[in-house]
């Protein structure tokens, strides 16, 4: 117990004199810091900060969140990715209005019941914004804590995750008694979270430059490079789509995704899915394509690499959707995919 409190007091130290200066953490307030943490799932500082200063402009409390149009919240999450995220959160923010008068719950079984919320953000929610000793584990902090304690096994191993939230309940717990302050359990999961992001990387950590690293297990028993044991990822499976940008009269097609799928709510231009080896368009699309693709977008979605050609297209049977201007193209929400062609439209007529 002894060494974890030196433990404690070293991260503590540490993230006193080098935590980054981030916007949220010049906040106190529980629905910032929310916002934050469910935009930093899957997403990096650098690109959260532009996205949460513009998010917070716009909607600067629960309230004004729970009674935003999905199109408002969708357009200030654009490009962040895995949606689900920001139609949870507003779920949570309508139940925080009707439940709680709008003052976001300090309870950590509050916290953890409303939706999207899981373990992770309503400790993180719990110890930033009300001090309260509550643990979190996360990919940063499992890597972290794996190394510095030795701690082997798959960490999605059930048993294994377990030993992670229990070694970080107690090393919360420990700061929350740690010298004469009362921001130390924000600033101890903090500094798990930021070691685990500047020094204690993935790849090459900078063991040297480490505040713990006379305590670290990994290191001593030259372990780094295999802890944490972490299943090596399935190889992405290639899909491929074609899009079809179809204008008449300086307006062009576009098409609102349903509720209840992914990108719910978000627009995007005429496509479909056809095989990886598709040589020609199946009989039923509503559209004939050019000759040749306009340009052609790839990127990565989770297990998924993903190709799309995007093709100037005309109609041969009627298509639902929606004619807009420019003006509007620049407005609406779109995935990232689509609002690539969005701006490519910009820039070729404007
Ligand atoms: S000594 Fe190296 S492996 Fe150990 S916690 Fe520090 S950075 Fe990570």
């Amino acid at each position: 117990m002894k060494g974890h409190r030196t433990t404690v007091t070293a991260l503590l130290r540490w993230f006193d004199k080098n935590a980054r200066d981030l916007p949220w953490r010049r906040t106190h307030d529980p629905y910032a810091i929310w916002i934050s943490e469910i935009m930093l799932q899957q997403t990096q500082v650098k690109t959260v900060i532009p996205y949460w200063d513009r998010w917070m402009r716009t909607l600067p409390t629960v309230e004004v969140f729970a009674k935003a149009k999905p199109q408002t919240f969708l357009k200030l999450w654009e490009g962040l990715g895995y949606y689900t995220r920001v139609h949870n959160a507003h779920k949570a923010a309508g139940v925080v209005v009707e439940k709680f008068q709008g003052r976001f719950p300090s309870g950590y079984d509050d916290v953890l019941a409303l939706p999207g919320i899981g373990r992770y953000t309503a400790g993180a929610i719990c110890s930033i914004a009300f001090g309260q000793p509550t643990p979190i584990v996360d990919g940063n902090v499992i890597r972290v804590l794996s190394r510095l304690f030795g701690i082997p096994g798959n960490p999605k191993d059930k048993t294994v995750n377990a030993q992670f939230w229990q070694l970080a309940q107690e090393l919360v717990l420990i700061s929350s008694k740690v010298g004469e302050r009362n921001n130390a359990v924000s600033h101890f999961n903090q500094s798990l979270m930021e070691l685990g992001a500047l020094v204690c990387t993935p790849r090459k950590p900078n063991c040297e430059s480490c505040p713990v690293q006379k305590a670290c297990v990994a290191f001593n028993t030259n372990r780094v490079e295999q802890l944490p044991e972490i299943e090596k990822r399935q190889a992405a499976t290639e899909r491929k789509f074609v899009a079809f940008v179809v204008e008449k009269n300086n307006r062009w097609l576009v098409q609102q995704r349903p509720a209840g799928v992914v990108n719910a709510h978000l627009w995007e231009f005429p496509n479909v899915e056809v095989p990886v080896t598709y040589k020609t368009l199946p009989d039923e699309v509503p559209f004939t394509a050019g000759s040749k693709p306009l340009f052609t977008i790839r990127h990565t979605i989770t297990r998924y690499r993903i190709q799309m050609d995007v093709f100037s297209g005309t109609m041969k049977a009627d298509a639902s959707g929606k004619w807009v201007s420019k003006r509007e193209l620049a407005k609406l929400a779109f995935s990232s995919a689509h609002r690539q062609i969005a701006n490519r439209i910009n820039q070729i007529s404007a």
